[in-house]
């Protein structure tokens, strides 16, 4: 009889067997599937030979989706049936998400958390599911062309995407099959599909020029971590822009009154062809057969598109700038990568090129690296390198932390900390017998809860009631390699135990978030006034709080009428100073009760020192007082 080999738990029956692993670029416009074979990292086409999947999705009356091209065509006919940038709607609440909706001409709805919806004639779509139909597709089309199932995948998401979008894309992600092996953030796949992770150290800058959005990205490479100094851009530019500046020309050349949006929209996909035409060629033709009337044809030169163009690069120049300046860099960067499909037209390169003075990376298909990256990444996770290839890390864009009494912020974890990451701190009790705690969440980079924006709360019960400031409250945050966060709150003593993943209803647009780094830089002096003030406060309320239960207890027997009527108007005055809420004024005035209420408190140690002299313990008295 034939003994059967059995591999060992955990262990595949052939030792060299190579795993499957993809990286996907998930984009606004398009989206590619690659993987690494052979040592080399390439693109997956589909049947036509096309890699580039546009990332569209028709949802028709019988309840199916079409994904692609299939879709972009279905797109004039069907404009509320077929969604379009999609990934603007990942992770966004309904109101936050209006503004891109009334671009795109989406009916909206939300659901019970208030995410956004969109009203199909398959019924009501979330953008996770929109955006699963997207991967399902580059899933099949990897496992047929790998001829397996894979082991895992590397999805790409932009730097500045916060906690709710990256567990979207998570979510959508694992809805189509797939395993996530990491999220990654899109300029540093961008580096490493050009080796820069190899280096010893550099500053990287990232101009990503997309359909409909530009993304500056200045990296740190440091011992193999990728830190993400800064970012930047402009959510409503990109090479979309270019085609209606084509467009709007189009239509003042040829004379023609503003057309039907149908055929607007038609102009703008021969304003395109025109435009990617430009790219290698001086001159393109522009069709106007069923535009105009009179119909022919207009000829644009390489020349006359530069001018047309000309102020849109500037403007991403100027965004560029912001981003060096918010990098707050000693250096010139090291290396410029080019990502986009927007960067293949000339005179962004040499705007680019002169802008940062060196000549930026561009061997790579600026389609393709961002997936480039993400396979090379994927295999590495997989374990296809054993040979150790360094695990690259990732950061988390926005500080993490909680909210402290007085409405300000502890942070917990500080921006750019390197993920996975689990950072504890302990917390106590603010009031005597407080038997619960309010854990808020909050993220980003000012001192005030105010100013920050909150991520979740919930609340540790079961504190045993102690007075204020005994109780040991230890708080635990954790953030995974996808950079999602779990908080923990244990109390020491009995055990007590709460947590809650965060995964929070409404997103933070880019513009948000860098509009937050960048008031986090301009308010930082403010918001060190603030703290301050916030403090001051804390301390003056207590301080009062404290002497009132004092006064209650033992005014009468230990102050003379008048000392009494003293020390109750300074305090007065110190409560009208926290109404103005002028820090030193504040300051002084504590002091000054401070100082009125020494007396008082000497007289109160005193007294309980007697007491407690007189063979009877605090405690015994405390008890005696209760009865
Ligand atoms: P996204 O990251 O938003 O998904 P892409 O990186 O795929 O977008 O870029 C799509 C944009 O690139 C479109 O505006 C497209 O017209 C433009 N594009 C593609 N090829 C060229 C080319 N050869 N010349 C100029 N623009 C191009
Ligand atoms: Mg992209």
């Amino acid at each position: 009889m034939a003994l059967l080999q059995i591999a060992e738990p955990g262990q595949s029956p052939l030792p060299h067997q190579v795993k499957l692993a993809v990286g996907i670029d998930l984009g606004t416009t398009n989206s590619l599937v690659a993987t690494v074979r052979g040592g080399r990292a390439m693109v997956l086409p589909d049947e036509q030979g096309v890699a580039m999947l546009p990332s569209v999705v028709n949802y028709s009356e019988q309840g199916t989706a079409l994904v692609g091209r299939g879709a972009q065509a279905m797109s004039a006919d069907h404009p509320s049936d077929t969604l379009v940038s999609v990934k603007r709607f990942m992770g966004r609440g309904r109101d936050d998400a209006a503004a891109e909706a009334s671009r795109a001409h989406y009916q909206l709805a939300e659901d019970d958390e208030g995410m956004v919806r969109f009203v199909t004639s398959s019924g009501e779509i979330s953008p996770v599911q929109a955006s699963a139909e997207i991967l399902k597709l580059l899933h099949r089309r990897a496992v047929d062309t790998l001829g397996n199932e894979l082991d895992g995948a590397v999805i790409t998401v932009p730097a500045y995407f916060d906690e709710a979008q990256r567990q979207t894309t998570k979510d959508a992600a694992t809805l189509a099959g797939l395993k996530v092996l990491r999220l990654l953030n899109e300029p540093t796949a961008a580096a490493v599909a050009y080796g820069l992770d190899s280096a010893e150290r550099g500053v990287i800058a990232v101009y990503d020029l997309g359909g409909g959005t530009f993304d500056i990205s200045i990296l740190r490479l440091h011992q193999g971590v990728f830190e993400v100094l800064a970012t930047g851009g402009d959510t409503a530019l990109g090479g979309d822009d270019f085609d209606a500046a084509i467009a709007d020309w189009v239509l003042q050349q040829s004379d023609t009154e503003t057309p039907q949006p149908g055929q607007y929209r038609k102009l703008q996909g021969r304003a395109r062809a025109a435009k990617e035409q430009l790219s290698s060629d001086t001159s393109a033709t522009i069709s106007l057969d069923g535009l105009t009337p009179a119909g022919g044809a207009v000829a644009l030169t390489r020349e006359c598109f530069e001018a047309l163009i000309q102020p849109l690069v500037k403007q991403t120049l100027r965004a560029c700038r912001r981003c060096l300046r918010d990098a707050q860099l000693d250096d010139a960067v090291d290396n410029v990568v080019m990502v986009g499909g927007s960067t293949r037209v000339p005179l962004v390169r040499e705007a680019v090129s002169e802008f940062f003075e060196r000549e930026p990376l561009l061997d790579i298909d600026p389609d393709q690296v961002v997936a480039v990256g993400a396979a090379i990444q994927a295999d590495i996770l997989v374990g296809n390198r054993p040979e150790g290839d360094l695990l690259l890390l990732d950061v988390i864009p926005l500080s993490l932390g909680l909210e402290t009494m007085g409405g300000l912020v502890e942070k917990i974890i500080p921006r750019n900390t390197t993920i996975p990451v689990t950072r504890a701190q302990e917390f106590t009790t603010f009031k005597d017998g407080q038997t619960a705690l309010a854990v808020h969440i909050v993220q980003g980079e000012r001192e005030l809860v105010a100013d920050s924006r909150s991520l979740a709360r919930f609340e540790l019960r079961g504190i045993p009631p102690m007075v204020a400031g005994a109780a040991r409250i230890q708080v635990t945050f954790q953030v995974d390699a996808d950079g999602l966060l779990n908080v923990s709150a244990r109390e020491q003593a009995t055990g007590a135990q709460s947590s809650v993943t965060v995964k929070p209803s409404f997103g933070l647009s880019d513009d948000q978030i860098s509009g937050m780094l960048q008031a986090s830089f301009s308010h930082a002096q403010e918001d060190k006034q603030a703290r301050q003030l916030a403090e001051q406060r804390l301390e003056a309320e207590q301080l009062l709080e404290g002497l009132e239960n004092a006064l209650a207890a033992d005014g009468d027997a230990l102050l003379t009428p008048v000392e009494c009527a003293e020390l109750h108007a300074e305090m007065k005055r110190l409560q009208e100073t926290l109404d103005d809420g002028e820090l030193s004024a504040l300051r002084l005035q504590t002091e000054q009760v401070g100082r009125a209420s020494e007396a008082f408190a000497a007289r109160r140690m005193d007294n309980s020192i007697h007491r407690a002299l007189a063979g009877v313990s605090l405690e015994a008295l405390e008890d005696g007082e209760r009865k």
